[in-house]
């Protein structure tokens, strides 16, 4: 981290990488024309920049898609739109020479240290292989630089001598370190660096991380779903979600003061020592929606527990977003009634045939289902609710998402917020803050499910 250092630069000088617009979409085919059908939208369009000597984390959910940005920043697959500029050139427009030289200045670290070692291969020699490819066929100079490199990295000259295997994951990722090094790049792009490493190790594989940034005057760009990690070591942070960038600006102001409901939810479930702490947000439930189908408007508002309530009723918030939960299973043509029969029949032997359950009976287990209280305290949207799930459970379930969208509207599924400067400093895309709506009370509920 390098607060003072990175402030001085954001004033003075320009950032190392800007991405623009950075879109990655993998199409899906089908037939043997392979005739695209749809797209997976892993990246959907993000912005950000690093400055020189600064530490910059992506964070969010595993599939949020952090790894296909790096990937794609750096050409590995390449970009299906938007610019990446590193010192000021479009590495997009770059040739292979000049991607090669691009390569070099920026290196990349991966979780899994293992596989991106030779078994065979001893430690010094992985770390020379590419001063080896430059070139340098020294002998002694080479082992004078390998010898320097391990203990800038916490190791000793004699563990070149020593094998993959013989190490330990923490050790590894070090080796890791040394060879990334040993291109003297300006910017170390590393993704996932420590998820797989014991907790005590991965503080200490950070702790050098930061270190070595401050000696070599390296920007680095972070990818982690781990925001405890993100937190030790970046001056700034971007939260992913579903291809996009939800919430960016300095650690410290994300951390104290998140402006993105997602932001809110995702730092609630980090474990604390304090358990009377329970952060401000609660946690989130469902699955992350597929890239290659995203919800319209804002594409978190299928799990939001701050979802905007629609105007004209008043809802507890998470009883609002239990109604939008059963919204959502309904445009999936997911409520089985028939099933919530079954049940009902399995548990008493007063019916005969699923037939006979009265809808009363079946209306009940629908709102159970969904963890929605009866009554709803306001009885307009009481009388709303009973009319929609009398639909349901008669079967007509295209007349109640009708009603239901109609009268249940809300913006977060018809309006794409855009990142917004916020008061306390960070951007955010919420349309909350759009419409100068204070975040949420949302109660802490434990859900059944
Ligand atoms: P993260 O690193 O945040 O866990 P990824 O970048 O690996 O996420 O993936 C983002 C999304 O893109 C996921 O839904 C993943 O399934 C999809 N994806 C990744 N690589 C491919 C690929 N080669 N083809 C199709 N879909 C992919
Ligand atoms: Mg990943």
């Amino acid at each position: 981290m390098s607060d003072r250092r990175t402030d001085q630069h954001r004033r003075t000088g320009e950032p190392l990488l800007s991405v623009r617009n950075l879109k990655k979409h993998y199409p899906i085919t089908e037939g043997i024309l392979s005739k695209e059908v749809g797209r997976v939208r892993a990246v959907d369009g993000i912005d950000f920049d690093v400055y020189p000597g600064e530490t910059v984390g992506i964070v969010g959910e595993s599939g949020c898609g952090k790894s296909t940005a790096a990937s794609s920043l750096i050409r590995l697959e390449e970009p299906t739109d938007g610019s990446v500029l590193f010192d000021g050139e479009d590495i997009t427009e770059y040739d292979r020479e000049e991607m090669k030289a691009f390569r070099r200045r920026v290196q990349m670290i991966f979780q899994d240290p293992e596989s991106s070692f030779d078994p065979r291969m001893s430690i010094g020699d992985a770390i020379a292989e590419p001063l080896t490819v430059q070139g340098l066929t020294d002998t002694a100079r080479r082992r004078e630089i390998i010898a320097d490199l391990l203990e800038r990295v916490g190791l000793s000259a004699s563990d070149a001598d020593r094998y993959p295997h013989e190490l330990s994951g923490g050790q590894k990722q070090r080796v890791g370190l040394a060879r990334a090094l040993s291109m003297n790049p300006d910017m170390i792009i590393a993704d996932e660096p420590v998820s797989a490493l014991d907790v005590s190790i991965q503080s200490e594989i950070l702790a050098l991380m930061n270190d070595l940034q401050e000696k070599f005057g390296l920007s680095i760009l972070i990818i982690s779903h781990n925001l405890a990690v993100i937190r030790q070591i970046c001056d700034r942070v971007a939260v992913m979600y579903l291809g996009e960038i939800v919430e960016l600006g300095r650690t410290d102001e994300v951390f104290a003061n998140p402006q993105h409901p997602y932001t809110r939810a995702l730092l609630a479930s980090i474990p604390t020592a304090d358990p009377t702490d329970r952060g401000m947000g609660v946690e989130l439930t469902g699955d992350v929606p597929s890239p290659s189908n995203p919800p319209s408007g804002c594409r978190f508002h299928t799990r939001c527990p701050e979802v905007i309530q629609p105007e004209g009723y008043e809802f507890e918030q998470s009883v609002w977003r239990r109604v939008m939960d059963l919204r959502q299973k309904l445009d999936s043509g997911s409520i089985d009634v028939e099933a919530i029969r079954d049940m009902i029949l399995t548990e008493t032997d007063s019916y005969e045939t699923t037939a006979e359950i009265p809808t009363a009976k079946t209306r009940v287990r629908v709102r159970e289902e969904f963890d929605i209280p009866k009554p709803l305290s306001d009885p307009q949207a009481e009388s709303v609710l009973e009319e929609a799930i009398e639909e349901i459970v008669t079967g007509n379930d295209e007349a109640a998402r009708e009603y239901l969208a109609a009268e249940f509207a809300t913006p977060c599924e018809t309006q794409s917020p855009v990142l917004e400067d916020t008061e306390s400093g960070q951007t955010a895309s919420c349309l909350r803050i759009e419409n100068e709506l204070p975040p949420s009370e949302v109660e802490q509920t434990v859900r059944s499910d």
